[in-house]
């Protein structure tokens, strides 16, 4: 049998511990027996990040900019533990936020949904993506403790050395607290663009909320650019795809979205997108079973699992234990990057075989074959549990029958 062409090269970042054990195993089994995959190699692995002060994760990112689209193994952002079990010279910065930022993109974390494992929300039967701006607000904020008898303002001093002053508080009878935030406006338009061109890209309806009742000029600034973008660049090409923009409260965006069968993207502030993602994912089940792509304003794509190195799972499997980590997640993001890459080079024999291999994961599980991570949550009765190979091997069964 010919393997399927590529045209452009996939940017392949590789990464740590038993998700670098599976990224290589997904490759041997399940691409490369099919696909004459083309990729240009980053080595993202924390030995390499020390070894190159850290430029691998940099110059990975450019390439990103360059083809359009990549796939990025999970990887370890450094602590205090990592710098004597490596050795490092630094404590490297996590590669995610180094990547995010050369692309100015936005995150989407979606869950895949398969039957046996339901949603601890009867009513979600569909995915729900969460889109959450990973700049600013509280997460870059400035704060003080205040002593009784202060008075805190915010001083705001322009170009041309001219302070405007807004009172605070006056503290009187009581110590307290007092936080600063920003956020940019350019931030926050990259940020709804990344969102309406994923609603887009995946024919699906997009939700934003913010408290603009309340925040007159913080979160209203936010509602107010993304009613603009969306007037302006969106409205006709939302028409046409049959998807819609709707903007509501975030109080009344949290009821309804319980109330909400799922199938929509939930734009949210960086705080919000911090608390309801972990919501979300929780309710949907496993961590090994969330998707999670990186957009850029511009469309360029970097696709991965959601979950980290499952470093506990790799201590085993070094001590030659037997493990059963979860690969779905790893091979969806080969999935979503390799379709992506046959719709923009026009083959579409890549992006079917992506789906095919989507199709027989799914299956494998739903034939009752599954991981421990997913064998505790399924209500399927003739459920199986197997090891990391032979799930992938499973997998590759279902998929040769397709092919
Ligand atoms: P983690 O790797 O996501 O694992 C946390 C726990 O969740 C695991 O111990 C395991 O539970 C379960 N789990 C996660 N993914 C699973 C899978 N695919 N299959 C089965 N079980 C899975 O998070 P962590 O332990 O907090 O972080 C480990 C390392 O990953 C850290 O160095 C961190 O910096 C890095 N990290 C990287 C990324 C990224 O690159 N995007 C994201 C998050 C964390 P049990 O042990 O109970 O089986
Ligand atoms: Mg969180």
């Amino acid at each position: 049998m010919a393997k399927i062409e590529m045209k452009t090269p996939l940017v392949e970042m590789d990464g740590d511990e038993m998700t670098r054990v599976i990224w290589k195993m997904i490759k041997d089994k399940l691409i490369c027996p099919y696909v004459d995959l083309k990729t240009e190699y980053y080595d993202l692995g924390l030995v390499k990040r020390n070894e190159t002060n850290d430029q691998i994760t940099i110059d990975s990112a450019n390439a990103t900019k360059k083809y359009g689209v990549a796939v990025k193994c999970a990887t370890i952002t450094p602590n205090a533990q990592r710098m004597t079990e490596y050795s490092l010279k630094e404590m490297w910065k996590s590669p995610n936020g180094t990547i995010r930022a050369i692309l100015d993109g936005t995150v989407f974390r979606s869950p895949i949904i398969v039957k046996g494992i339901n949603s601890l929300i009867p009513t979600w039967t569909k995915p729900i993506t969460i889109a959450r701006h990973a700049y600013g607000d509280v997460y870059k904020n400035s704060e003080m403790k205040v002593k009784d008898g202060s008075k805190a303002e915010l001083i705001v001093t322009d170009k041309e050395g001219n302070e405007t002053r807004q009172l605070i508080h006056e503290f009187k009878g009581s110590d307290g607290i007092i936080q600063g935030m920003h956020n940019i406006n350019k931030s926050i338009a990259s940020f709804a663009r990344s969102c309406f061109n994923f609603a887009l890209d995946t024919k699906q309806t997009i939700w934003f909320a913010t408290k603009d009742t309340i925040s007159k000029q913080y979160d209203h600034t936010f509602k107010d650019i993304f009613a603009d973008i969306f007037e302006t660049e969106y409205k006709s090409k939302f028409e046409a795809a049959g998807i819609e923009y709707f903007y509501t409260l975030i109080d009344d965006a949290v009821a309804r979205v319980i109330r909400s069968e799922g199938g929509y993207i939930w734009a949210c502030k960086n705080y919000d997108g911090d608390v309801m993602s972990d919501m979300v994912a929780t309710a949907f089940g496993s961590l090994g079973m969330m998707t999670s792509v990186l957009v850029s304003p511009e469309g360029v794509y970097e696709y991965e699992a959601a979950h980290g190195t499952v470093t506990r799972h790799y201590y085993k499997h070094l001590k030659g234990e037997e493990t059963s980590t979860n690969s779905v997640a790893t091979i969806f993001a080969w999935t979503g990057a390799l379709k992506k890459r046959g719709e923009l080079d026009g083959t579409p024999a890549l992006s079917e075989f992506a789906k095919k291999l989507e199709a027989a994961t799914i299956k494998t599980i739903e034939d009752g074959v599954m991981t421990g991570d997913l064998y505790v949550l399924s209500t399927l009765e003739n459920k199986r549990k197997v090891n990391t190979e032979q799930f992938l091997d499973a997998i590759n069964e279902r998929l040769k029958e397709t092919i």
